[in-house]
Order: C-alpha cells, then structure tokens, then sequence
C-alpha cells in the first residue's frame, strides 16, 4: 500500500460550476450499476443517489444542499477518480464502508448557482418544515436507510480563518442536539471520526483546518439529525491562497473525504480519540477578500479610509464558469480587519465619478 494518498482530479470537471445536467448524464453513462435517481427537484430534475462499497459501517453523504457550494462534488468525483489509481486503498476502504453519496441534492440551486432552491428555501434550515421536496428526498431516505454515520457536505465564505492569518481551508462540526451544546454520545462518536481524519490530514495542511462553531440552530438539519440519532459531520470547504477557483481546495476535500470514511470504517460508532477534536483551532471570521488602506478620498475636506471589498460569485447566462465581482463591503477604519490582499494607496489617486465608495456595491473606482 502506498504511504500517502495520491490525489488524482477528473478531468471531465474542471470548473466550480458543475451544470446538473452534464453532471447527470456523467454519472448515468460512467456509473449505471451505482446510480439510481431517487427522485425530483422543484423544477423536475432529476437527483441520484450513487452507492459503492459492501462494508459494515453505513454512511449517508450528501453534496450540493446548497447549490453554490460545488466543492464536495467534485472531491467526490475526485475521490473516485483517486481510488481507481489505487486499487488496494480502494478495496480496503469500500470492504469497511458502504457509501450512499447524494449529488447535488439542490440541482435546481446549483444550475443557477444560488444558496437557495427554486423557491428561495435554504434545504438545510427545512428539516422539520420540510416544505421543499429536495429535503422530503433527504429524509426519506435517511429513514429507510439505517445509517451509521451522514456527511453534510458544504462550502464556507473565504471570511474565515484558523488563528487570525491562515484561511480555514477546511472546516469541520459536530454539531451540538441542545441549546447547552451537551457532549452527547453521538456528539463524541462524531467529533472522533473528525479527530481522526485531522490527525492525518494537519500536516498536509497545517493551520488551515479549524472547526466551526457548534451554536445549535434548532432547524439544522445536522443537528436535527443528531438529534434523532444519526451521528453526523459538517464539512466545510473553504479558501486557500490565491485560489478563488479552489482548486486547492478541491485537493484537500478530497483528502478529507476518504480519511472521514476511513476513520468510520474504523471507528465503528466507538469514539476513541474524541477528545482530540477540541486541539482542532475554532473558525474566526476577520478577514475579507481586498483591502485598499489609506484611501484618500476626493472630498473638499482631507478624508482618508479603509475601503473592504468582497468577491460576489456569479453565473452570467450561459457561461460555464463563474465569474468574481468585487463588491464595496465596508468604508472606515478597518484597523482590525485583514484582506486576504492589501493594497496601501497612499500617494496614489481615488479616481472615481463619485466622491465615496457605495457601499454593498460593486466598486466604483480605480486607484491609480
Ligand atoms: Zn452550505
């Protein structure tokens, strides 16, 4: 067996935007004796459900409940794509572990790359209203299926960072059953499996996996499932440096995808190791995307800001990437933010036909 896992990507995917249906008729046509479509999104497309492996240990995975959060479909094409080029780690892991993997569960969300399906509800705030009928899928299928462990597959903003400088690249939560937050036997068996799998994935990515906050949102469907008593994790896929197409990223998910299911595998439901969980840095949210410092603006009066920019993602009609525009989020002193990149303007001009950046707006200048 080989010592370290060997990423391999799928060529056939090489964007963040990922159209449902090319995704679809992939997935048909690659994988028909995996494949099985388990119902339909508002507009009518079609969701599948892939599964693979024979092992003891049942896991429930699903991507994409937000449709512009692509990262942990293609980690999982990736992940497939990896194990094929690694025939002994691929039967190794799917003898321990049988694998249900939801693609894009928010199909209609994704082919428009928006949070939010078609009729504007975010799936994972439905669980107990279950008004959409990409939720009524989710939840019929975790009651006929008798699950170990589910993975809630997600992106995060590119806010959030492990210590103050380095992106959280990686996120995980077990997510809390009560308000109080109580270290329940299902919380441990969760926070074990994540332990585990960061204790092979930090020195692949040191300071860039942090843990989100387990504030219980009582409509969640992590912790609604925790609840009724499916250990689950949140993963959460989100910056690397220089990467707005995450392709980084998209490595590290990867990664993290198979040390999660081989840490179930083992684990079984036992919660060894639990307590490493709480070494895993908390998620801090300082930094945006851009920061122009010592902007001196074109005011009859001498005035000298902070302007903070933000990418907004966006799919324009037709292409088949998304595209970045960057988007005025706040004007002041931000002494106690970071950007990701920093640009000082001092000595340089505010050229704009406005005297103040509008904020929630796309920039309206240029600094030359
Ligand atoms: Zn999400």
């Amino acid at each position: 067996m080989k010592h370290v896992f060997e990423y391999f990507t799928n060529v056939k995917f090489n964007n963040r935007y990922v159209d449902p249906a090319f995704l679809a008729s992939y997935l048909v046509e690659r994988y028909p004796d995996n494949v099985v479509e388990v119902g339909n999104s508002l507009e009518g497309r079609p969701i599948y459900k892939f599964s693979i492996g024979t092992g003891k240990t049942k896991v429930l995975a699903w991507s994409q409940m937000h449709g512009n959060e692509s990262t942990a479909t293609l980690a999982m094409l990736d992940l497939l794509e990896s194990l094929r080029n690694d025939t002994v780690r691929e039967e190794r892991l799917w003898r321990a572990v049988s694998l249900d993997f939801i693609f894009m569960l928010n199909p209609d969300g994704s082919a428009r790359w928006t949070r939010r399906n078609a009729a504007g509800i975010d799936i994972n705030r439905d669980f107990l209203m279950a008004a959409t009928p990409e939720m009524q899928i989710l939840k019929r299928i975790v009651a006929d299926g008798n699950y170990d462990y589910a993975l809630n597959l997600h992106d995060q903003r590119t806010i959030f960072t492990t210590d103050g400088h380095s992106p959280a690249t990686l996120s995980f939560l077990a997510p809390s059953q009560d308000a109080e937050r109580t270290l329940t036997p299902r919380r441990k068996q969760s926070m074990a499996v994540i332990a585990n799998a960061w204790l092979q994935l930090k020195d692949a990515l040191p300071k860039r996996i942090g843990r989100y906050t387990d504030e219980f949102y009582p409509t969640a469907t992590g912790d609604n499932l925790m609840l009724r008593g499916l250990t689950n994790i949140l993963v959460e896929g989100g910056h690397s440096p220089d990467d707005y197409h995450r392709v980084q990223t998209r490595r590290y998910y990867t990664m993290a995808l198979y040390h999660l299911l081989v840490s179930m595998g083992l684990l079984h439901g036992r919660d060894y190791g639990y307590e490493n969980y709480f070494d895993i840095p908390e998620n801090r949210s300082k930094h945006v995307d851009l920061i122009y410092r010592n902007v001196k603006l074109n005011t009859d009066f001498p005035c000298v800001v902070d302007v903070a920019v933000q990418y907004r993602e966006e799919l324009e009609e037709g292409a088949d990437e998304i595209s970045f525009v960057p988007i005025v989020t706040e004007v002041g002193d931000l002494g106690a933010k970071k950007g990701w990149k920093e640009v000082d303007c001092t000595g340089l001009r505010f050229v704009s036909e406005k005297t103040y950046p509008k904020i929630d707006a796309p920039v309206n200048f240029r600094i030359e």
